[in-house]
């Protein structure tokens, strides 16, 4: 399985606009530090499968290869955006799977084009998506949320984008099954207010260190996270890493 960090940034993106950070700055002259909507590619056996659709070239990059699927965690305007245009293709549908949200975002339900809404997942009930066996779970943030347990012949990756902390039926579930890679929501530096839809930095880490990956990458970073890292660089746990936009993972 190859996982591809198609976008890393949190709604606002990196550089964010009007924004005069040292981060933004970075971003705007180098575009190896911006960070576009918080998405992933899987390939396995030359088929691809997206989670989440925020970027907004979401159709041009499924014209060099059709997905086979794409999965939503949440209808977030910054993880479904890139749906609104690639809708109105043409070919073959699309599936489209996500969590038993009526509202969805704008009209993407009433009017889905040629993309095939399969709403509903159930909370630990395994999916299979071409190799691959999706165990939807249950995330803590503003909007009915799933992250994703993917697993092939060999290995195990959870997505757990967007979220603050876990819940408990979650985190039970993941240690038992003891996840390989772990890709997490950590928008916001640390600060003295409880954050309460994302992860900040340390509540990020210590998830991490309780699930114990071999390998875990932080994600959903925001510019206040990466301006903080300009001024104090992170130090991070052994096998964590900080997600880059455009990065490949091979497991
Ligand atoms: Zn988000
Ligand atoms: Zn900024
Ligand atoms: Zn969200």
């Amino acid at each position: 399985m190859k996982l591809r960090f198609a976008g890393t940034g949190d709604s606002a993106q990196v550089p964010c606009f009007g924004c005069d950070c040292l981060a933004c700055q970075r971003a705007r002259l180098l575009s190896c530090h911006r960070r576009g909507p918080c998405a992933g590619e899987l390939e396995l056996d030359g088929e691809l499968i997206l989670i989440d659709a925020g970027r907004m070239d979401l159709a041009a990059r499924c014209e060099r290869q059709r997905p086979a699927a794409i999965l939503l965690t949440h209808y977030h305007a910054d993880h479904v955006q890139g749906l609104l245009h690639l809708r109105w293709g043409r070919g073959e549908s699309i599936p489209v799977y996500g969590p038993k949200d009526a509202q969805g975002c704008a009209d993407l339900h009433k009017n889905p084009g040629i993309l095939d809404f399969r709403p509903g997942l159930k909370p630990f009930r395994p999916l299979t998506l071409g190799g691959l066996t999706v165990t939807p779970l249950p995330l803590n943030h503003s909007k009915l949320t799933l992250g994703y347990a993917i697993e092939d012949r060999v290995t195990r990756l959870a997505w757990l984008c967007d979220t603050v902390g876990l819940p408990g039926a979650t985190e039970r579930f993941l240690s038992e099954w003891q996840p390989h890679g772990v890709v997490i929501d950590a928008t916001h530096p640390d600060s003295s207010a409880a954050p309460r839809n994302h992860n900040n930095l340390t509540m990020a880490l210590e998830t991490i260190e309780r699930l114990g990956p071999s390998r875990a990458w932080l994600t959903h970073i925001s510019h206040e996270l990466d301006a903080h890292w300009l001024a104090m660089p992170p130090t991070l746990p052994d096998g964590v890493a900080v997600a880059v936009d455009g990065s490949d993972i091979l497991f």
